[in-house]
């Protein structure tokens, strides 16, 4: 029996499957825990690692859900075929509670977002980002690769080394035509956040496509680039854009279950693209992204600043 059909069902913090522990209880039939983590990381919510083990994150990832579920906001999958995504809104029919179990009701929810391709809607809340993925173009002869968002374990911060008034129309027209990247152009833009100069901040992708901004580190890494000429440039980033970028971090820290320290970097810290070990054992930088004038270390500080704000807000 799959769980979300058994009428009995109650999984909550320390339930996990029967296999995983066969002489500790409380114990469930074996797949349950399994089967609602697949569920939920492919819905959006960050459950973790797909072991069996109801844990704190498995936990955080049902309130996530059950919360959403009680509002109206619903966003459909991406598939294959299409970077942007449409947001529809719906009645909503779960009225359980909001508590980190997953009863028959949670479980039913669950089972109608899947039929439906429904997924995690922004969270957006007091702090506004734009979207705009159905706005940019797509290279109509390329398709991009997806992923679940649980495969995410690197935000990278990239910068886009041109003037600033150069935005996120122009990058994507950029990105989706030959360029220095590919002969054939990328699938789409290559960052799945733009920040602008004056902090506004906006969606490119969904982060389930994966975009081509980090070499081999693309299928796990989530692009976020600010609008700023770094080369041959005295002056950082401005304050209100490195905020702006902090607060995008933290917020995507919150949502993907990942922390400033070891999953927030800068692309020159990222081994293969951005630096190299040279035959000294020397680190040898192939790219100063997002500019030398970005301090990383501080970046992560001030990212775990807002992250731990945002916890403790209710
Ligand atoms: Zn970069």
């Amino acid at each position: 029996m799959s769980y979300d059909r058994d009428p009995q069902l109650r999984l909550l913090e320390g339930s996990r499957d029967e296999k995983v522990r066969p002489n500790q209880t409380p114990n469930v039939p074996d797949q349950y825990v399994q089967d609602l983590q697949r569920d939920l990381n492919a819905l959006g919510y960050a459950a973790g690692k797909i072991d069996g083990w109801f844990g704190p994150r498995t936990g955080d990832a049902v309130r996530a859900f059950q919360r959403d579920a009680r509002g109206p906001r619903r966003q459909e999958q991406a598939s294959a075929l299409q970077a942007g995504r449409r947001f529809t809104e719906e009645s909503p029919v779960y009225t359980g509670e909001v508590n980190g179990v997953v009863d028959q009701a949670t479980a039913l929810e669950i089972r109608r977002w899947k039929e439906h391709r429904w997924q995690r809607p922004d969270s957006g809340g007091s702090f506004p980002i734009e979207d705009i993925r159905d706005r940019l173009p797509i290279n109509p002869n390329l398709t991009a690769r997806i992923r679940q968002p649980n495969h995410i374990d690197r935000l990278v911060l990239h910068c886009t080394d041109a003037p600033p008034t150069w935005g996120a129309m122009a990058c994507a027209t950029y990105d989706v035509h030959p360029n220095h990247i590919s002969a054939r152009g990328c699938p789409t833009i290559t960052y799945t956040y733009f920040v602008n100069a004056d902090g506004l901040v906006q969606k490119c992708l969904s982060h389930d496509v994966v975009s081509w901004h980090a070499g081999d580190w693309n299928f796990r890494g989530l692009g976020i680039v600010l609008a700023y000429r770094a080369t041959g440039n005295a002056a950082p980033p401005p304050t209100a854009q490195l905020e702006a970028a902090a607060e995008l971090f933290a917020r995507l820290c919150d949502s993907l279950g990942l922390l400033p320290v070891p999953n927030v970097v800068g692309h020159r810290e990222l081994k293969g693209t951005g630096y190299v070990i040279d035959a000294h054992g020397q680190v040898k930088l192939r790219k100063e992204c997002p500019g030398l004038k970005v301090n990383l270390n501080e970046f992560r500080q001030e990212t775990a600043r807002r992250l731990t704000s945002l916890k403790a807000s209710p």
